[in-house]
């Protein structure tokens, strides 16, 4: 088969106009320039692309939009979110992971990185032998990479044992809610296993100064929910300095928010090769920030986007989060942020040859509006929604 549209956004969203894809078995095979006489399925004045990819979620959020509204600081809406938790069945985790899925799917997400809680049994508070969540699977082709969330201490034994069954990747919560000794004693276990690591790091200032003093709101809090304060010292360090001591700065390490850095630790998140993942309306709603992401390019470190949870931010649609920064940061520029929401982030994943040639037509998006050919890309970031967005898999696309 044939196929053909106005535009075609390739890697670093540049736009090639009059192009065509030659589709055998359901995979491009061939992309050239469009042949007079040939006979094309043409989708119209729109452009082909490859689906985005969303570097941070938790999908088990979606139902708690109410959240979003509450008001009040970072530390009350932790205190709202650890609350929520509590009043949720495994059903109702799933019921929102679904849903989180079918908008993600909805908005044009191909493949998402998902923050999965960890289950435990109500009455043991023993780790549930049973079927995963991660076994779950929806109606819809998108691709969800479920990270396992490690919060507090894990003890060595059928937990970590447990947690090497795990799947794509683990996620530490935080340098200051997991002991370093769970950390080192996870990434010992799963030693020599193509593993990747996700962590929230400097995030807000509640974390930093509880790492460097081992006291605070934060402490408080900690303590309140029945961890043990001396595990999660030494204290009077950083964040990064935290994670550089348990071996957790590399390149299979996606390090998410980093609203709080020093100039030394940006040079050595460089040097170690992590990926940076940036939730910016999420960091406006929680922290009232606004990142300063000039930073992060001066030096090279690789920048991937996440839409964070419903509960923090109002869509999981990565073209959402595409138009905030275009909006909001004069100095990016389309290119820049299509990089981060597909090339940056199939590398941050380990996903090689996230490509238009050799996809699956599942992955493959068509925009269904105007183009503008003074700056093609912004116009089909701006255009792209629910209503302009075809799946070229879905069965009635083509
Ligand atoms: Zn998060």
């Amino acid at each position: 088969m044939l196929l053909e549209a106005k535009w075609l956004i390739a890697p670093g969203g540049k736009l090639l106009s009059d192009y065509s894809l030659q589709v055998q078995h359901r995979r491009v095979v061939k992309i050239e320039k469009r042949r007079p006489f040939l006979s094309y399925k043409d989708m119209g004045p729109g452009a082909i692309c490859l689906g985005l990819i969303n570097c941070h979620t938790h999908l088990w959020l979606s139902e708690g939009h109410r959240l979003r509204e509450t008001q009040g600081d970072f530390l009350s809406w932790t205190r709202d979110v650890i609350q929520y938790r509590g009043t949720l069945s495994r059903e109702d985790i799933l019921r929102g992971i679904h849903r989180g899925m079918k908008e993600s799917h909805e908005s044009g997400t191909y493949i998402l990185l998902d923050i999965e809680p960890m289950l435990l049994d109500q009455d043991t508070r023993d780790y549930l032998e049973g079927p995963l969540i991660r076994e779950e699977k929806g109606p819809w082709p998108n691709v969800r990479l479920p990270f396992l969330e490690i919060i507090g201490r894990i003890p060595p034994g059928p937990a970590l044992r447990f947690i090497a069954k795990g799947g794509k990747g683990i996620s530490f919560h935080g340098p200051h809610t997991v002991p370093p000794i769970t950390m080192s004693h996870i990434l010992e276990s799963l030693k020599g296993r193509k593993t990747l690591y996700t962590i929230h790091l400097a995030e807000s200032e509640l974390e930093l100064e509880f790492l460097r003093e081992g006291k605070g709101p934060w402490a408080d809090l900690m303590a309140e929910r029945g961890h043990a304060l001396d595990l999660l010292g030494p204290f009077g360090g950083s964040s990064v300095q935290r994670l550089k001591e348990v071996g957790l700065l590399s390149p299979n390490t996606i390090l998410v928010h980093c609203h709080h850095l020093e100039e030394g630790e940006l040079d050595l998140i460089r040097e170690r090769g992590c990926f940076v993942c940036l939730c910016p309306r999420s960091s406006l709603r929680l922290h009232g920030i606004v990142i300063e992401i000039r930073e992060f390019l001066k030096r090279g470190i690789p920048i991937c986007l996440g839409t964070d949870s419903l509960a923090s931010a109002p869509s999981l649609s990565v073209w959402d989060e595409m138009r905030y920064l275009l909006s909001h940061y004069p100095y990016l520029s389309p290119g820049d942020v299509f990089s981060m929401a597909t090339t940056n982030a199939a590398k941050a994943l380990g996903l090689e040859g996230y490509t238009l040639l050799g996809s699956s037509l599942s992955s493959l998006l068509y925009l269904d509006c105007q183009i503008a050919s003074a700056d093609p890309l912004a116009s089909a970031i701006f255009g792209a929604s629910h209503k302009t967005i075809k799946w070229l898999g879905a069965q009635d696309a083509l």
